[in-house]
């Protein structure tokens, strides 16, 4: 409780007014526990609180505003409500759905919104003037990728089964940059990426990384003659099952 709290809005009378109003407010007495304390809200306007005790409302508490005028102290009642304490159970802060939003949750039919500053690209900036450069250097799109967006593209690549880690790399006997399937991605990106063009490959079709590889490589190390699939290991016999029917 502060000192500086106006005697009469911390005194006994304002007090069991507060309480009063937290009774009838709440309508059953058990609703309602001990006084917590009184807050300054402004020189003359101050806050009561009391403990609530209500099913779903854990930790939160009834308050009471109750004022006076600087020449009298008659006590006047503003609002009676519940408010959450500091031990209450609260949601999170509210975040725009535009910054909530994560890749996973966009689906064929959704179009996102405009993102005039999104830091994966920048202004692609030369005057389309030239066709020769129009082509070559893709001029005719306002925005291209960022420094920082060919980083987070090449960082999250590397992480899922685009990169190193994939599961037909496990069983690849050489990687895509030695595979005559593989077409590297024009720009920086093509140092460490391409494209899959086997069309017997899982990963026909889709972005590789250089490191990646998969059972289909052009120079696989399976004899020519020998069985046109070389099987992985059998993880499974179905035969060993015994049914009871
Ligand atoms: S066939 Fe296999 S090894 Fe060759 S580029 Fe495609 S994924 Fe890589």
């Amino acid at each position: 409780m502060k000192k500086s709290i106006d005697v009469v809005l911390n005194g006994k009378k304002a007090r069991d007014l507060a309480k009063k109003e937290v009774l009838e407010a709440a309508q059953d007495k058990n609703k309602v526990g001990k006084h917590l304390g009184v807050l300054k809200i402004d020189s003359r306007i101050a806050s009561h609180r009391f403990e609530a005790f209500i099913t779903g409302y854990e930790g939160w508490e009834w308050e009471v505003i109750i004022a006076r005028p600087s020449v009298s102290k008659e006590l006047t009642v503003y609002s009676t409500t519940l408010v959450a304490g500091k031990k209450a159970i609260v949601p999170p802060l509210w975040v725009p759905w535009a910054e909530r939003i994560l890749p996973s949750d966009v689906q064929t039919w959704d179009a996102l919104a405009y993102q005039s500053n999104d830091s994966k690209l920048v202004h692609s900036g030369l005057p389309h003037t030239d066709i020769n450069n129009i082509e070559k250097l893709a001029l005719w799109r306002e925005r291209i990728l960022s420094p920082y967006g060919k980083t987070e593209t090449t960082k999250r690549w590397m992480k899922n089964r685009v990169g190193p880690r994939s599961k037909t790399k496990k069983i690849a006997k050489d990687i895509c940059i030695n595979c005559g399937y593989f077409v590297p991605l024009s720009g920086c990106l093509g140092q460490g990426f391409g494209a899959c063009t086997n069309a017997f490959s899982p990963n026909d079709g889709n972005v590789v990384s250089i490191n990646n590889g998969c059972g289909s490589h052009s120079e696989t190390s399976v004899p020519q003659g020998a069985k046109y699939i070389s099987k992985s290991k059998l993880f499974f016999q179905d035969n060993d099952v015994k049914m009871n029917l």
